[in-house]
């Protein structure tokens, strides 16, 4: 496969391009692909989701530094391993994560673990992978897995996640930095903490973690977050500790509409003005970054109708296959595949769900649409297929991966069969 970065030339990427009035991905026709594989659909852009990491990487390049992409905004494999193909580590929430990130070729050395409730089993998984890194967001996980590591015969490399208790002005559901947010430790009790952990011989104190939400799009809470967690080192270092690496986390916002967030370069510039003299290792953990706008929904028009005078365009993808703008009141745009039919009217682009909150776009212009025209929601990439789920016996949708004029399924549609697979009807008790 040709790779324009691999080969050295600059080539801005578009990754969803018009050409001749018809949306595309790369150089597939979104039409073929539909035609293909079906709706509703998650297409996405290996180019672009290299030119994200190597736009991210290159910007943290005076210092040493590992990209850990947070597998949680889309984990399929092979979005995973064509970032891991590209150098990257993983960010895992879970044993399922851990095991797909290994699954996608990444390497235990690059892997770290996140997470407020970490089981005994998975605890045990990381163990033995040997991963790089584990984010131990309380005193009681510290005990745990200090025990663990202990009857497994081994030190765990641990962070404690330290709760900056900043704003990240962004949606609640996504702020996890707050002093009353369930992540991590407040930052106040960090040296306590340390002390603790320094006494016990299951662990090793590695380096401080600190992750305070997700789609920011200013850069204070960070320089914020950080100026405090540099604080802390100098603290945990006079106290003896060797602390090698910071994990700064995840959260930098991407453009869905009218956002203006930072660049890789500002962000870097923040990360490396509070923490490049400290000689540490800057691990990052970003998801969203790289994922959410290499990815589009393809979803097919199956009837309008008009309810009073409220329009509706009534679509084959809904709130199961991409939750966002129910559970965000997020904003994605969409667009026809095709070339626009007329003029734009306000609309309401729904899903067949039975919930009142199914829906990708409210009030929202829109051209003219007829059955069997096919829709793109862009923005798709991150936190789409990886939230999607069965609700109304929906079967999960397809997923593509495109490079250049190349297009795999990799992910088949769920048939009706998967819907029910692992169910039993025990007779004697259902009678
Ligand atoms: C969700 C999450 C991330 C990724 O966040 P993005 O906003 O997608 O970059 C990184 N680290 C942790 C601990 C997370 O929970």
């Amino acid at each position: 496969m040709r790779s324009p970065a691999a080969a050295g030339e600059p080539r801005a990427l578009e990754a969803f391009p018009r050409r001749a009035g018809v949306l595309f991905a790369e150089d597939v026709s979104l039409a073929q692909i539909a035609e293909a594989v079906g709706t509703p659909c998650f297409v996405y852009s290996a180019g672009a989701l290299v030119a994200a990491y190597d736009a991210l990487d290159a910007a943290f390049r005076g210092v040493p530094h590992t990209l850990c992409y947070a597998l949680k905004a889309n984990m399929n494999l092979a979005v995973v391993r064509t970032l891991v193909a590209r150098g990257a580590g993983a960010d895992v929430t879970s044993g399922g994560e851990l095991f797909r990130a290994l699954r996608a070729g990444a390497p235990a050395g690059r892997i770290v673990y996140s997470g407020v409730g970490k089981t005994d089993d998975e605890i045990d998984r990381a163990l033995d992978a040997g991963i790089k890194l584990f984010n131990v967001e309380s005193r009681s996980e510290l005990r745990r897995i200090d025990l663990r590591a202990r009857q497994s015969g081994v030190r765990a490399p641990i962070a404690f996640r330290v709760n900056p208790d900043v704003d990240p002005k962004t949606h609640p559901y996504v702020s996890t930095g707050l002093r009353t947010s369930k992540f991590g430790i407040p930052i106040s009790e960090a040296m306590d903490a340390y002390a603790e952990a320094k006494a016990l011989d299951g662990v090793r104190i590695v380096g401080v973690d600190c992750h305070i939400g997700s789609q920011l799009t200013r850069l204070e809470p960070f320089a914020d977050a950080l100026s405090r967690v540099r604080s802390l080192i100098f603290e945990l270092r006079a106290a003896g500790h060797a602390i090698e690496i910071v994990d700064v986390g995840g959260g930098l916002g991407v453009r869905y509409s009218e956002e203006r967030p930072p660049d890789a370069g500002e962000y870097a510039a923040v990360v490396c003005k509070a923490l490049r003299d400290l000689g540490c290792e800057i691990v990052l953990e970003p998801g969203r970054w790289l994922t959410a706008n290499a990815g589009v929904l393809l979803t097919r028009v199956l009837l309008e109708k008009t309810n009073d005078d409220k329009r509706f365009v009534v679509v084959d993808g809904a709130m199961n296959d991409l939750i966002r703008p129910a559970l965000y009141q997020a904003f994605q745009t969409i667009e026809p595949v095709g070339p626009p039919r007329g003029p734009t009217r306000p609309v309401d682009v729904v899903g067949p769900v039975c919930e009142s909150g199914d829906f990708l776009a409210k009030d929202r212009p829109f051209p003219p649409v007829e059955r069997g025209d096919l829709l793109a929601v862009r923005g798709a990439g991150a936190y789409g297929f990886a939230m999607s789920s069965n609700y109304n016996a929906r079967p999960r949708a397809a997923e593509v991966l495109v490079r250049a004029d190349r297009f795999a399924v990799v992910r088949e549609r769920e048939s009706l069969e998967d819907l029910v697979r692992g169910e039993t009807i025990p007779r004697e008790i259902t009678g």
